[in-house]
């Protein structure tokens, strides 16, 4: 199913789970277990990261398949096109339709942090998208990365909401967007991309803080802001790793409960696969 006709079917907002390929020293498998619990809460669709903690791209297809062929829940497929050749997509995308998986997250990519980067066919996520509809028409729907904050570089955020309009008319049918902790900046975000005529669902993503570690980590890779609430929250859980835990996730249900109430057409959870977080999460809501 695409992920377009449930956007369009559901009443309410869409709930999505985000999960990565486990490490190569792993098996494959080992991610099985979290999507059945994962799938047991029923989301709308389960999103599989490409290429995260490096040498996993090749897991995403089988990962997103397994989803779709055991458990018939749409999978949404996460593909880079930075460094890529135009054959090495057109693989992927041949091995995603034979496996029955038809939604795919079109990304950019990042530069890896260390040796050359590879010049590819592509330069941004929008030539991923204009080419997957040139060569496969009416195969895939197409999601978009959003970034409410504007995208770490782009010189202001009109140029990355103007970029953004331009990738969302190559055939983009719905944006998820990076994590944010402040609701205000989705929602003006998203007043700005209606002004610009980006009509398609809005899915806000959210990531829970559950360790000190984590939100710098986050913070430095996508320069998300920490407003006074959550900043508080932390120092008053320096020394009780515990405390906030509990506390992160009561701020990400707050936050999801008030993302709901301004009408948010999706919530796209960020589990970090840990079923358990997404668990309490689904239960409060
Ligand atoms: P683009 O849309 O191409 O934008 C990148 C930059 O180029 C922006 O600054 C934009 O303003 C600018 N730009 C775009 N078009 C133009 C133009 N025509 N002219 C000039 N400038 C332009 N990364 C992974 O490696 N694997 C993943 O699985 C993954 N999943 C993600 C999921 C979500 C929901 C999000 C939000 C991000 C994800 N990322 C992932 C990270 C993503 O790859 C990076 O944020 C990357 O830096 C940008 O990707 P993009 O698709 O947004 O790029």
């Amino acid at each position: 199913m695409f992920i377009s006709e449930v956007f369009r079917s559901k009443q309410g907002p869409v709930f999505s789970f985000e999960i990565f390929p486990p490490k190569r020293e792993y098996p494959i498998e080992t991610i099985y277990n979290t999507i059945e619990e994962l799938v047991t809460l029923n989301p709308d669709f389960v999103s599989v990261t490409y290429g995260a903690a490096g040498g996993t791209k090749d897991r995403t297809v089988e990962i997103a398949g397994f989803i779709k062929n055991k458990w018939g829940k749409p999978p949404l497929a996460h593909l880079t096109c930075m460094g890529a050749s135009e054959e090495a997509v057109l693989k992927i995308l041949d091995d995603l339709a034979s496996l029955g998986v038809k939604n795919i997250l079109a990304l950019r990519g990042d530069p890896p942090k260390e040796g050359p980067i590879h010049e590819g066919a592509f330069k941004y996520a929008r030539d991923l998208v204009r080419f997957i509809k040139e060569e496969k028409p009416g195969a895939f729907c197409i999601g978009g990365a959003a970034y409410p904050e504007g995208h770490v570089e782009a010189p202001s955020m009109a140029c990355d909401m103007l970029n953004l309009k331009k990738k969302v008319d190559e055939g983009v049918s719905f944006l998820i967007t990076q994590l944010f902790f402040d609701n205000e900046l989705f929602l003006s975000f998203r007043d700005v991309a209606r002004s610009l005529g980006i009509n398609i669902p809005i899915t806000a993503g959210i990531m829970p803080v559950l360790n000190a570690k984590q939100i710098s980590r986050m913070v430095s890779l996508c320069g998300a802001s920490i407003p006074t609430a959550l900043a508080h929250l932390i120092a008053r859980y320096e020394r009780d790793p515990e405390g906030l835990y509990e506390a992160g996730i009561e701020y990400a249900i707050k936050q999801i409960k008030g993302l709901i109430k301004e009408g948010a057409d999706g919530i796209h959870l960020y589990t970090m696969n840990k079923p358990e977080v997404a668990r309490r999460i689904m239960a409060e809501l």
